[in-house]
């Protein structure tokens, strides 16, 4: 049976796990009308930290915007409210989980309901498996795929959007894949079910670029920096499907994700089907953010305090 954390922040205040309750007829249970981020927070040599928090509260306010959501704090009180809930329920290695939604106040489409917030945290190792980080998984090509141009817009990361995850995510276990990447309606692709994809080539690292069909990754944006500091060449580009199997290293990066090799895509081997030398270099340079090993010159470590 599941083991909740003690604390969630609701609304403007700290409450007992249990307490955190909403009405069955919120408008966001119904018609999937929230916005939400995932962030870590890691123990490191300077203390407690959460990850590029600053940047995930803001694609949280962007996502609203997109969405219309008025969220009735500022930056700095959402900011204090994760830092908050981290303290509250001594938390090391945790995710965090931020939102905002249409709670109760009108059943059609478009009512003005009022926006309740709030954020909850629990423990978090790897997202996709034990030792997946080291092993990698096995991926497929979904048969669902992402969003086209001005239909939902992936550029927000909002509830209703996670559908089109489920079916991708679910598809591939129910297949036996540890995760599945999807196409856009392009036909080319675009990303996993909570994931941004890289590919290796020759040495350097080849990612889709943003478009209709995929969330702005902030552990993307922090890969392809990273890299570049390191000398190595990155690429933003458009890439057809029949390129996972021709690439010599394939990862996936996310939040949840972290860094996870993908060994095989649709039963045909990645490279060797082993987890490659530049995957690796790119976990070392990003876990070493965390172990102090890699200098944060970007001021992400943000201290819990
Ligand atoms: N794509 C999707 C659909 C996601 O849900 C996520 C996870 N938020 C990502 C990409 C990776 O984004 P990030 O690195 O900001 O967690």
């Amino acid at each position: 049976s599941a083991s909740y954390p003690e604390f969630v922040w609701q609304n403007g205040a700290i409450k007992p796990w249990a307490q955190a309750t909403v009405h069955i007829m919120a408008h966001a249970l119904h018609y999937g009308s929230s916005v939400f981020e995932g962030i870590r927070s890691y123990p490191t040599p300077d203390g407690q930290a959460i990850f590029r928090l600053t940047d995930h509260i803001k694609r949280l306010f962007q996502s609203a915007k997109i969405h219309d959501i008025q969220i009735p704090y500022t930056l700095e009180q959402l900011n204090a409210a994760c830092r908050e809930v981290i303290k509250a329920n001594k938390l090391e290695r945790a995710y965090l989980r931020p939102f905002a939604f249409r709670g109760l106040g009108g059943f059609g489409l478009s009512a003005d309901t009022p926006t309740e917030v709030a954020v909850a945290c629990w423990n978090m190792g790897a997202y996709l498996g034990a030792d997946v980080l080291e092993k990698g998984i096995d991926a497929c090509v979904s048969s669902w795929q992402r969003f086209a141009p001005n239909t939902i817009p992936a550029g927000a990361k909002a509830g209703g959007n996670y559908l089109s995850g489920q079916l991708v995510a679910r598809e591939a276990r129910r297949l036996g894949f540890g995760e599945g990447i999807a196409l856009a309606s392009t036909g080319l692709l675009s990303e996993g079910a909570g994931e941004n994809l890289f590919l290796a080539f020759d040495g350097a690292l080849h990612t889709t670029p943003v478009s209709a069909a995929l969330l702005n990754g902030i552990t993307r944006n922090t890969l392809i920096t990273l890299a570049r500091e390191a000398g190595i060449e990155v690429v933003e580009r458009d890439l057809p499907r029949e390129y996972l199997y021709l690439c010599d290293e394939l990862f996936m990066c996310g939040t949840a994700a972290e860094i996870t090799p993908i060994r095989s895509v649709d039963g045909k081997p990645v490279g060797d089907g082993k987890v490659g030398a530049l995957t690796k270099q790119m976990q070392k340079l990003f876990f070493g953010l965390f172990d102090g090993s890699t200098p944060d010159r970007w001021g992400w470590l943000e201290p819990v305090g």
